[in-house]
């Protein structure tokens, strides 16, 4: 039995139809809990208290949100991307928007700001202002990015 396979999930019958059209299996939400678990690289909201973490085993990067209740970890959503994100150099050469996030690194204790990254998918690179922790390169794709602009960018570059 491999490790994530201990992780139990608690997923609401909305959640299990929002997983079968994104095409996300609970294999990958378990990867992605038990990843952010064992590393303690996730993301931790300010007001909900949720945790927020991705994973990347091959060609696909999967986030996923959710808190831990006493038998399991309760799943609100779940999200994947292709583009990868790249923190090009060092994060001193980031530059910061000046606004903040309610998301705040839970292995730095940092709160993200708003930095302008690079996202890069297949030969292009993309400037983008993305949420992330300066400390660490954390880099926040929120649903809404990822379902939208990263998704029709991915396909726009696909169809090329
Ligand atoms: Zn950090």
């Amino acid at each position: 039995m491999n490790s994530y396979e201990h992780i139990v999930l608690d997923i609401s019958e909305e959640g299990e139809r929002l997983l079968e059209g994104r095409l996300i299996l609970r294999e990958d939400v378990q990867k992605v809990i038990q990843h952010a678990e064992a590393t303690g690289k996730k993301l931790v909201h300010r007001c909900t208290g949720r945790s927020l973490a991705f994973y990347r085993p091959k060609a696909v990067t999967y986030w996923v949100e959710y808190s831990r209740t006493d038998e399991a970890y309760r799943v609100f959503t779940a999200y994947s991307h292709r583009m990868v994100l790249k923190s090009s150099g060092s994060t001193n050469e980031w530059v910061k928007s000046g606004a903040g996030s309610d998301w705040h690194c839970d292995q730095c204790r940092t709160p993200l700001e708003v930095q302008t990254v690079r996202l890069q998918y297949m030969q292009s690179i993309f400037p983008i202002n993305l949420p992330a922790c300066s400390s660490c390169g954390f880099i926040l794709i929120d649903e809404e990015l990822a379902i939208g602009k990263v998704a029709e960018a991915e396909q726009a570059l696909e169809d090329k």
